[in-house]
């Protein structure tokens, strides 16, 4: 057994992995166009013959997406405030979230009153268990958020059965899942409307960005209009007719996605093969659990690829000890979320909204945070096979020294 790189051995890979962000000539020339133009912004003047990009690239992100509409916004954060006020949900309302997902679920509700209220997650996909679901819900509840972490789509069949029955929206938080399919329909589509994020993480990256889409022409009359200060599609300059904000995105950030988007399917098929090569060689060490797919997932966009610890590592040793060995190893590993249904900032937001404080617990994510779950981010899988192999050399490595 080679000696630990924690110990002075030497690490398994030195090499690093792919680079982020990705872009060449093509950026440059449309960041140009648009400089030229003359219009920079989602309003104001067009010079003869430009084609505003804006539009564009929302119209080839909702077909991406197999979505009728899509709607540029600020940031995904945004998008999801948005879809939320779009679907009807308002101060005071409930909205059903996983507890395992970026905090801009949960903030993008509290930031005008709505209130988050945790469904814990199925401990083999980490994504929000539908049968957690409708034990939740109360004369309160007005919409479901499904979160497609990692970019694989949650199950949407069970959960659009318990929104249907209920009466409650169902919006689809895909900001991890651009390109990725839920029985063959593109996530975003699925539920009433979908958001997403072009933040520089992200596999679809603007610098900074999101997206909405929907299937139902007045949820995207609606959207829109909140994105363009309450004015109506189609309605006159100084026409405002609802409460909206400018949340609109500029045509600088527009080129890029158009650019971007034409790298998108060659990357995802990277992050396939690499992901299937990782479940392959991971899967045979003893003390890894890979994660579940659903065969309904029938595209996953693999934004990060997630594992876990078994009982037999994570009854000997804390997870800490074991991604600092791995990072010493050269592997960049994360430990990733931490409970949101116990985050403090999340918990004072409620309690300033509705003068009470509450505590919900979701035990099969708070054990998968403290202990078990591990990522390697979204990098890595645009990595090559050398690196998918050194990756689970480290593991191995690692694992077996515990
Ligand atoms: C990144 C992310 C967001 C927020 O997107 P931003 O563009 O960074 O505001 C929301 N939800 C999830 C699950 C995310 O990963």
């Amino acid at each position: 057994m080679s000696k630990l790189a924690i110990d002075g051995g030497a690490p398994v890979r030195t090499a690093g992995f792919s680079q982020w962000p990705i872009y060449d000539e093509l950026e440059l020339q449309m960041l140009k166009e648009v400089l030229e133009s003359g219009k920079w912004g989602g309003s104001g003047g067009t010079k003869a013959g430009y084609e505003a990009k804006l539009p564009k690239m929302e119209r080839e992100f909702a077909k991406l997406q197999d979505s009728a509409y899509a709607v540029s916004v600020v940031n995904g954060t945004v998008a999801i405030t948005v879809a939320l006020q779009a679907a009807g949900v308002r101060s005071g309302d409930e909205v059903i979230i996983p507890p395992y997902t970026f905090i801009a679920t949960a903030t993008a509700a509290l930031a005008y009153g709505a209130i988050p209220v945790f469904a814990d997650i199925e401990p083999d996909t980490l994504l929000i268990d539908p049968e957690k679901v409708e034990a939740l819900i109360t004369p309160k509840t007005k919409a479901i958020i499904a979160v497609h972490i990692a970019g694989a789509p949650a199950n949407m069949t069970r959960l659009g059965e318990i929104a249907r029955k209920h009466g409650l929206a169902l919006i689809e938080d895909a900001a991890q899942a651009v390109g990725a399919k839920w029985e063959g329909r593109g996530v975003g589509s699925i539920g009433d409307l979908g958001t997403f994020s072009l933040q520089s993480s992200k596999n679809l990256n603007a610098g900074e960005g999101g997206i909405i889409t929907t299937n139902q022409a007045h949820l995207w009359e609606n959207a829109w209009s909140i994105c363009n200060v309450g004015r109506i599609p189609n309605g006159e300059w100084y026409q405002h007719e609802k409460l909206g904000q400018n949340y609109r995105l500029s045509e600088f950030q527009a080129a890029i996605v158009l650019a971007q988007m034409t790298r998108l399917e060659e990357q995802m098929t990277l992050r396939e093969q690499n992901a299937a090569r990782l479940d392959s060689l991971l899967g045979s060490i003893d003390g890894v659990r890979l994660m579940k797919q659903d065969p309904r997932i029938t595209r996953h966009a693999y934004h990060l690829y997630m594992f876990k610890l078994e009982p037999s590592v994570t009854e000997r040793v804390q997870k800490a000890e074991v991604i600092r060995r791995l990072q010493a190893e050269g592997i960049p590993v994360a430990a990733g979320y931490v409970p949101l249904n116990r985050n403090v900032a999340v918990l004072d937001a409620v309690e300033a909204w509705t003068g009470k404080r509450t505590q919900q617990d979701c035990p099969v994510c708070e054990a998968v945070c403290e202990k078990e779950a591990l990522w390697l981010t979204q990098n890595v899988l645009l990595s090559d096979v050398q690196a998918m192999d050194d990756v689970a050399e480290a593991v191995r490595k690692v694992l077996s020294s515990l």
